[in-house]
């Protein structure tokens, strides 16, 4: 019955056309049911235009390119289709590490997380912090059991260079969020060298209030086949 299901909302997202689509409100869009239960309970109903946008493309498994101005939204663009990828992958708590959301500093992961935790309320997906301040040992043995982890380049960075490493072979999500300003604070470099620790199979969403040579040149290294959506700030 549970494939019956699965099976009916592939097909759904695979006859999904995001160009003709007009979709405003997320139960419109073929989403699961914990999804839609999450973002109901937390009163997200209408899409905003960033979500509009690329929440189809990123359902139907494209690497995609995203920008739109700081407050339009960009967080459920990425966070729904983790919860929609790891849903149709049948994910469970023990399937180890399956998405990867890196965000430039504390605050902003802080937000996202909790964001997580509002909207995944009805998976039995874990979810993870790791954002320096306590010891890297410590939160090691506990990253084992993570399913969605969260953190900032230089703490995951650290965790992938550990003896006992944070174990990416299943990832099937990356999330690079406010990348531009990721690249302005400097972590091109740990950028880069996280991304070449993770299997080249994964789904890669990257997102940013702004364009830039530096950001083309970032897309070009994470980005596979990729679609580019959202305003264009020629700068
Ligand atoms: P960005 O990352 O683009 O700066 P956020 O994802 O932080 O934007 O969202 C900005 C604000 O808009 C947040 O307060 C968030 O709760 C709200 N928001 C996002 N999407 C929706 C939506 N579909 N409906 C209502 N409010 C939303
Ligand atoms: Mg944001």
């Amino acid at each position: 019955k549970e494939d019956e299901y699965l099976e009916n909302l592939n097909k759904k997202i695979e006859e999904y056309d995001p160009n003709t689509s007009k979709t405003i409100l997320f139960k419109d869009l073929p989403l699961s049911p914990p999804t839609l239960k999450g973002l109901n309970g937390a009163a997200f109903l209408k899409l905003t235009d960033i979500q509009r946008e690329s929440i189809p493309i990123s359902l139907k498994g494209y690497d995609v390119l995203g920008s739109a101005k700081t407050g339009s939204g960009k967080t459920l663009a990425f966070l729904i289709p983790i919860l929609e990828k790891l849903y149709r992958e049948k994910w469970t708590e023990f399937d180890g590490l399956g998405a990867l959301v890196i965000s430039p500093t504390r605050e902003l992961a802080m937000q996202i997380y909790e964001v997580l935790l509002k909207i995944g309320t009805y998976t039995s997906l874990s979810a993870g912090l790791v954002i320096g301040g306590k010891d890297v040992k410590f939160e090691s043995e506990r990253l084992s059991k993570i399913n969605i982890l969260i953190g900032t380049p230089g703490r995951i960075l650290q965790h992938l260079d550990q003896a006992i490493a944070l174990n990416t072979s299943n990832l099937q999500m990356l999330v690079l969020d406010e990348a531009d300003r990721c690249l302005d604070m400097g972590f091109k470099k740990t950028l880069d060298a996280i991304v070449s620790n993770l299997p080249a199979s994964r789904q890669t969403l990257l997102f940013s209030a702004t364009q830039s040579q530096s950001l083309g040149d970032l897309a070009r290294l994470s980005l596979t086949d990729y679609k580019t959506v959202g305003t264009m700030d020629p700068s």
